[in-house]
């Protein structure tokens, strides 16, 4: 007897249709698993059995052969359980119906429960593209994969319930179209940050044109409090980006159950103490790491000095492209990471250091090595720097309120609107991620704004990427004044920005 029935495989972000074939047949008892399996897919086989032993399907006296197609694709993990006992009861009869357009998708228990499932949605999505019209997977899993319009998705409990389901004792009601509870989480506002207009202004600029950002003070002036607030001014996130973090984030088990669809944009604050697999990702069969649980958001590095130098130089590549490709010996897998990277730091060991009301501990040979352990390559890559000095007894009593996030993020929407007309039909998605090639047609200047430039580029010894930098951030101070051209003081702004180079990397 031949039968075959349809699950979906992934491998990082690749979702892609697995068919298994299975063939019954007269002969010494046996089960075979065959088309490039990991141990786990062996190990499934005593799962298939409990399974059907807990709903009376006994198949120890069969010769079974099952072929995971296709074959040339190595397959982890225990996803295709589910896939094989849909494939065990159909040869058996007890499906009988033509299940060509659906696929049965998940982990299932020794008692033959359903369990949840890691990237049901990325599956889900592939489903859709294959063609196929129902998908079968775990009860928890079912409102993840509701998401994906055009595809009935069942919600199994467990193999007895789909047992029901296909003899018509018992149908199974499909997962309703998803529909957000329409909680929205608290955003910390700009209104509650005393002072610190510039830092204000940068976080801003930053939020308009997704540049990265730097924040050097002492202690206690606010830094982390200040970045925390950046979701409260960034856009809401369109459909498809949700649906690319949600993606991520499915993969990497790190989804609410209740509300599993992320339609905020994430705040990923990471410790120094993360390891480089934390921060960009890795295992055996690669998971994302925070860079791409961070994507279409923010990654926060506080302490940035305090980061193992190596781990840090991991993110120049990532940073530039917006994806990370890690390889395994199981094969590479490529995650995305369009962040927006702010990073916080103290301006020496004690942290000191340029406060004129405190006094600096340090050695010159300290401070320097302290500010060494951020590369020139790291540093290029951050287009913002800006510093957040002690606030005056007059900032710190006042008790009036700093502006809501609310008018912020006005002026950014407004400056983020110029921004999708400019980049219509292309795929950048905001002035920091201009390729070079488009840079000077996005990028025009004003005659006294283009003397500025090359004046700087001269005096300060710009690098290409540095000139490039300047640009961007001027186009962007430029679209928040409403500007068309950039103009000499946007330029003048985007250099106040690059100031921290030079006074404590002496560039
Ligand atoms: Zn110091």
């Amino acid at each position: 007897m031949y039968s075959k029935v349809n699950g979906m495989g992934l491998f990082g972000m690749n979702a892609f249709l697995v068919t298994a074939e299975i063939i019954t047949q007269k002969g010494q008892p046996a089960f075979d698993i065959v088309g490039l399996g990991d141990l786990a897919v062996q190990e499934s086989r005593t799962r298939v059995k409990g399974a059907l032993a807990q709903i009376g399907i006994g198949i120890s006296a069969q010769r079974i052969t099952v072929n995971l197609a296709p074959a040339d694709v190595k397959k982890c993990g225990s996803l295709y359980d589910f896939t094989i006992i849909a494939a065990v009861l159909k040869v058996n009869d007890f499906i009988d119906e033509d299940t060509d357009d659906a696929a049965f998708i998940g982990e299932v228990s020794l008692g033959g429960e359903l369990i949840h499932t890691s990237g049901i949605l990325t599956m889900a999505i592939a489903a859709k593209r294959a063609g196929l019209k129902r998908i079968f997977v775990p009860f928890d899993d079912a409102r993840e994969a509701s998401v994906v319009e055009g595809l009935t998705v069942y919600p199994v409990k467990n193999i007895r319930s789909l047992l029901n389901h296909f003899t018509g004792r018992e149908k199974i009601t499909p997962a309703p179209p998803y529909a957000h509870l329409g909680i929205k989480p608290t955003l910390l506002d700009f209104e509650d940050v005393k002072g610190q207009q510039s830092a204000k202004r940068a976080l801003e600029v930053a939020a308009a044109g997704f540049h990265n950002v730097l924040l050097i003070g002492p202690p206690g002036t606010g830094k982390s409090m200040i970045s925390k607030r950046l979701p409260s001014i960034l856009p809401p996130m369109s459909f498809d980006e949700s649906i690319e973090t949600t993606g991520i984030h499915s993969i990497a088990g790190t989804l609410d159950r209740e509300n599993p669809i992320i339609n905020t944009r994430p705040f990923r604050a990471v410790s120094h103490t993360a390891s480089a697999i934390g921060l960009i990702g890795g295992g055996s069969v690669p998971k994302p790491g925070e860079i791409s649980l961070a994507h279409n958001g923010v990654l926060f590095l506080d302490e940035l000095p305090e980061f193992d130098r190596k781990t840090l130089e991991t993110l120049r590549q990532p940073l530039e492209d917006g994806v990370i490709t890690i390889s395994r010996a199981q094969g590479s897998v490529t995650y995305p990471c369009d962040i927006m990277m702010v990073a916080a730091m103290n301006p020496c060991p004690c942290g000191n250091y340029g406060n004129p009301k405190a006094h600096c501990s340090c050695s010159p040979q300290a401070i320097q090595k302290y500010l060494s352990k951020i590369s020139r390559p790291i540093l290029d890559r951050i287009d913002i720097q800006v510093e957040m000095p002690q606030l005056s007894y007059e900032e710190v009593s006042n008790s009036s309120k700093g502006e809501p996030s609310k008018e912020i993020l006005a002026r950014v929407m407004e400056a983020r609107k110029i921004q999708e007309k400019r980049f219509a039909g292309t795929d950048v998605r905001a002035n920091s991620k201009i390729p070079p090639s488009l840079l000077a047609e996005m990028c025009p200047l004003e005659p006294a704004a283009k003397k500025l430039l090359s004046d700087c580029f001269d005096k300060l010894g710009l690098s290409a990427r540095a000139y490039d930098r300047l640009l961007k951030v001027g186009r962007t101070c430029a679209d928040l004044a409403g500007s068309e051209v950039i103009r000499k003081t946007d330029i003048a702004n985007a250099i106040a920005f690059r100031s921290l180079d030079r006074k404590y990397w002496n560039i």
